[in-house]
């Protein structure tokens, strides 16, 4: 079968910088300050005082709701009080800050040893929401809700995302090339965990030893689980997309995965998946590209939930006279930052310091078509920004802008450099802020 979707293009994928250096682990931060909105849901709810010493791992936050995920110390130390950071969106949100004792002392409930063959669904769903994992590749939505769809929503296949098709980003491909006995493992149990019959990875073949790391993997372990590899084109990594590619399903408009019986996780979710379940690891760190033409020594690096992007970008020698844009995640779908008083959160995979002056600065719509030619949705994105511009929230949704990935692709070729996601990202959140005014 030909894997392929509609629409996408070919940016240039700028991975050099850090596919051929080694995973590295940055030093635990003097303090981290750690998000209670680091997932998509309810924020958690605070559980320590300012003045209690914490362990790493320690429960600090649990989550508050079902669709919510809960937080735990990613250093020791002593808690300092509430604090506000940005949240990548750009909005201020609660923080604890803990200040750093230098013990890295773990929580005695951390690192136990389970066999995970045994364990049956209802407890892998448990251990991963006491973990609080989430939607590792930027999604940040929490992972077990997606392990427990509703009856009558049945599951048949596992696809592991690893297509990291995102320019730039290598943090996906060092994990796969490092942990993937562990990353096949995490997917076994996601696949038990919702009795799904098989378990696909769909990886880009721009990481051609990545393939060659879970084949083998998948050879030690015994795992039949099917690594399928994949054109390169933007945006493989996009969950519609990536079944279509993959399966030949198509998601409804405004469905979801598992309205054709497919569950979708990111190959880091697997991994710390496995992690809790084998060891009780709860989520504390995570794999962050900070790479770009303003970062003097790019890097992949295991980082701490919590550090400041400012001491992450100075352990990588940021410099602000070359950087013209700071994002957050990769260039396509991330985020610009207008400061550094943000921390890194359970979705940051990566930080990027751009010298590209014309992201600034937009022209009028010249009705070229280029948009609507490229968009994988198979939306009319220059209908869709105009009505964003105008605050014409009604006719958008008509035009089904909540069909919208945000992929960037729309922004990235129109010839007027229009911030077109942008507007499209700012209708869907106030299409949706009314949606759930309306429901209250
Ligand atoms: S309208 Fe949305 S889905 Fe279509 S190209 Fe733009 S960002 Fe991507
Ligand atoms: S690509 Fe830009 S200029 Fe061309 S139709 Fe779309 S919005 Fe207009």
């Amino acid at each position: 079968m030909k894997h392929y979707f509609r629409g996408g293009i070919h940016p240039p994928e700028n991975k050099n910088g850090t596919v051929d250096l080694p995973l590295t682990k940055a030093d635990p931060p003097p303090f981290v300050a750690i998000s209670f909105s680091q997932h998509i849901g309810k924020p958690a709810t605070p559980l320590v005082k300012p003045g209690e010493r914490v362990l790493r791992g320690q429960l600090i936050a649990e989550q508050s709701g079902y669709v919510s995920a809960a937080a735990h110390a990613s250093i020791s130390g002593a808690v300092k009080g509430v604090v506000q950071v940005r949240h990548p969106l750009g909005f201020l949100v609660d923080a604890l800050k803990i200040e750093n004792d230098g013990l890295d002392e773990w929580d005695p409930s951390v690192k136990i040893e389970r066999d995970v063959d045994q364990l049956p669904p209802g407890e892998i769903r448990k251990i991963v929401q006491g973990a609080g994992i989430v939607g590792m590749g930027g999604a940040t939505f929490p992972s077990h809700v997606k392990l427990s769809p509703p009856p009558g929503k049945k599951i048949d296949t596992l696809i592991l995302n690893a297509a990291e098709c995102e320019p730039y980003l290598t943090a996906d491909d060092l994990l796969m090339r490092e942990y993937p006995e562990e990353i096949l493992m995490g997917a076994e149990l996601f696949k038990r965990a919702v009795g799904a019959r098989r378990a696909i990875v769909g990886i880009e073949d721009n990481k051609l030893r990545a393939v060659t790391a879970l084949r083998d993997a998948a050879g030690r372990i015994g795992s039949n689980i099917g690594i399928t590899v994949l054109p390169v084109q933007y945006p493989q990594g996009a969950e519609k997309q990536l079944i279509y590619a993959l399966l030949r399903r198509e998601v409804p408009s405004g469905g979801l995965p598992m309205d054709v019986g497919v569950l979708v996780h990111n190959v880091g979710s697997a991994f710390a998946g496995y992690q809790a379940c084998a060891f009780g690891y709860p989520l504390t760190e995570r794999i962050v590209t900070v790479t770009g033409p303003g970062i003097r020594n790019p890097a992949n690096l295991w980082v701490r939930i919590g550090t400041m992007a400012g001491h992450l970008l100075d352990i990588c020698g940021f410099d602000p006279e070359t950087t013209k844009k700071l994002v957050v995640g990769g260039p396509m779908m991330g985020l610009s930052m207008r400061d550094l008083e943000w921390s890194v959160v359970k979705g940051t995979n990566g930080i990027l310091a751009l010298d590209d002056p014309a992201a600034y600065s937009h022209r009028a719509c010249i009705r070229c078509g280029r948009c609507v030619e490229s968009c994988p949705s198979g939306l009319l994105p220059c209908t869709l920004s105009n009505y964003g511009e105008f605050d014409k929230l009604a006719e958008a949704e008509e035009y089904n802008a909540r069909d919208c990935i945000e992929c960037g692709i729309c922004s990235y070729v129109c010839p007027s450099k229009r911030p077109i996601v942008q507007w499209i990202r700012m209708e869907k959140a106030e299409i949706n802020r009314k949606k759930q005014m309306e429901v209250k």
